[in-house]
């Protein structure tokens, strides 16, 4: 499939996992990618662009320098994210603050030196629509035990997702996010090392999910290209969720 020739598109936390997963897939689909991360040994074709997203300075002149390497930008993928293990009474004030600084204000800081080139993107008279997508998660609208701070941030990601789209879609940009399931990622990889039994760590977040198996990551990366791709030029202010089944289903035998 090469419906994003020609696109010109930004991925945050674009090194690793989801981020590096859509990266690719974007490439393959003809867009011209830049991935904007803390490291960025990325492999052809696309461009590293080296930023911390707690820093606005930098995440300004990240995306600057990617958008002049890419001639333009049509699309921004918000994916650049950390998580939080505990309770509300477990996390301190401090990562509580990095967190959100990271989840939350890295989406607005780098949303915001875009949208002055999506705007132009969305001018044109030929063009698509231009695109934002955020990766929020099913913590946003699941409850999951231990992810206090981590569902805190990803709720607001999905509610500034609404905002944005209402916001912008009088110019021609729309706003999704993806809600994502458990993610075979080196993240999740990390948490599962860091637990008692990785096996049994592994397989009881793969029965968690009614389709029996963490979600991959190019799934994930597949609806974010469709959610950027003029398939969706009539759909804004969505959550895609990519989980499994694991927010709508309730099967029988599942605790109720
Ligand atoms: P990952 O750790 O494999 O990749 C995250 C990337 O973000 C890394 O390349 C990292 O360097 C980058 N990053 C982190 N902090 C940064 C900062 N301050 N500035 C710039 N870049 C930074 O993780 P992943 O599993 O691919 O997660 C990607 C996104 O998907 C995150 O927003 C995460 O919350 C979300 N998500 C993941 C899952 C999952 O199960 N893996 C599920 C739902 C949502």
């Amino acid at each position: 499939m090469h419906d994003l020739v020609g696109r010109r598109v930004i991925v945050t936390g674009g090194a690793s996992g989801i981020g590096l997963a859509t990266a690719l897939v974007l490439a393959r689909r003809g867009a011209r990618v830049a991935v904007l991360d803390l490291h960025v040994d990325v492999p052809t074709p696309l461009l590293g662009f080296q930023a911390d997203m707690t820093d606005g300075t930098e995440v300004a002149a990240a995306v600057n320098a990617a958008v002049a390497a890419l001639g333009g930008l049509d699309g921004l993928v918000n994916n650049a994210g950390i998580g939080a293990v505990g309770t509300v009474e477990d996390n301190p004030d401090e990562q509580w603050r990095h967190v959100f600084d990271v989840n939350v204000l890295g989406v607005v800081r780098s949303t915001r030196a875009a949208l002055p080139h999506l705007r132009a993107s969305a001018a044109r008279p030929d063009a698509p629509t231009a695109a934002v997508v955020n990766t929020a998660s099913i913590v946003a609208t699941a409850g999951l035990p231990q992810r206090a701070l981590y569902s805190a941030s990803k709720g607001a990601v999905q509610s500034l997702t609404l905002a944005m789209a209402a916001d912008h879609v009088a110019e021609g940009i729309r706003v999704n996010c993806v809600n994502p399931g458990t993610v075979d990622t080196p993240w999740v990889e990390r948490l599962l090392q860091a637990a008692p039994n990785p096996t049994a760590e592994r397989a009881a977040l793969s029965a968690r999910q009614p389709t029996g198996r963490l979600v991959a990551s190019d799934e994930v990366a597949a609806a974010i290209a469709y959610l950027l791709s003029p398939a969706a030029n009539s759909i804004t202010g969505t959550a895609l969720a990519v989980d499994g089944g694991m927010q709508g289903l309730r099967l029988p035998g599942e605790p109720r």
